[in-house]
């Protein structure tokens, strides 16, 4: 199941306010970053971001993470890249990755979910309840199977990062995550 972004924004207050975590403008607009954004984001990729970068230090960005993943607001995601990973805990998402080993690209697994109908009947059969579970589908992504010549696979990367750049510049302020970029910028 996907939910809302502002569910997820608000699940992700109520959890804050529950656990006396105290807001700030910063705390407040990662909580708004990590809401919109679906898929594990790189902490340090958060602390670019303007909307959040205006505001505070990537230092700040770590400390307000790590806090809140010690509330189990938001949960790391084991993926094999330098940078660790980090998505909200919002309830009742389906946390379904499709990961590529060479780059680190991360996307939906452009399936229906495999385990959608197995949570209900491991729910009967042992009386457990809030089940969840993540599904890390790992492989080698398109680009990196054919890498550019000239340059190596080590491209699509920086372009990748080039076309989240000049997102960010095209509308400044503006949290990515709000304003995704057109898949054939990434191309
Ligand atoms: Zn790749
Ligand atoms: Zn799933």
């Amino acid at each position: 199941m996907k939910t809302k972004a502002e569910d997820r924004f608000e699940w992700a207050v109520e959890a804050c306010r529950a656990r006396k975590f105290r807001f700030t403008v910063a705390l407040t607009e990662v909580l708004r970053c990590l809401s919109a954004e679906r898929l594990p984001i790189n902490w340090s990729d958060l602390a670019k971001r303007p909307a959040v970068a205006r505001l505070c230090d990537p230092t700040t960005v770590f400390r307000i993470i790590s806090r809140l993943e010690s509330m189990g607001i938001v949960r790391r995601v084991g993926l094999h890249s330098r940078h660790t990973h980090y998505v909200l805990s919002a309830p009742g998402d389906c946390a379904d990755y499709l990961i590529c080993k060479a780059c680190g690209d991360i996307r939906d697994l452009p399936v229906d979910c495999p385990l959608s109908g197995v949570e209900a009947g491991i729910e009967a059969k042992t009386g457990y309840r809030t089940l969840f579970h993540e599904l890390e589908v790992y492989g080698i992504c398109p680009e990196c199977q054919n890498p550019p010549a000239a340059t190596g696979g080590t491209k699509a990367r920086s372009s990748k990062s080039a076309a989240r750049k000049r997102a960010a510049a095209a509308e400044p302020g503006r949290c990515l995550s709000c304003n995704p970029i057109a898949l054939s910028e990434i191309k």
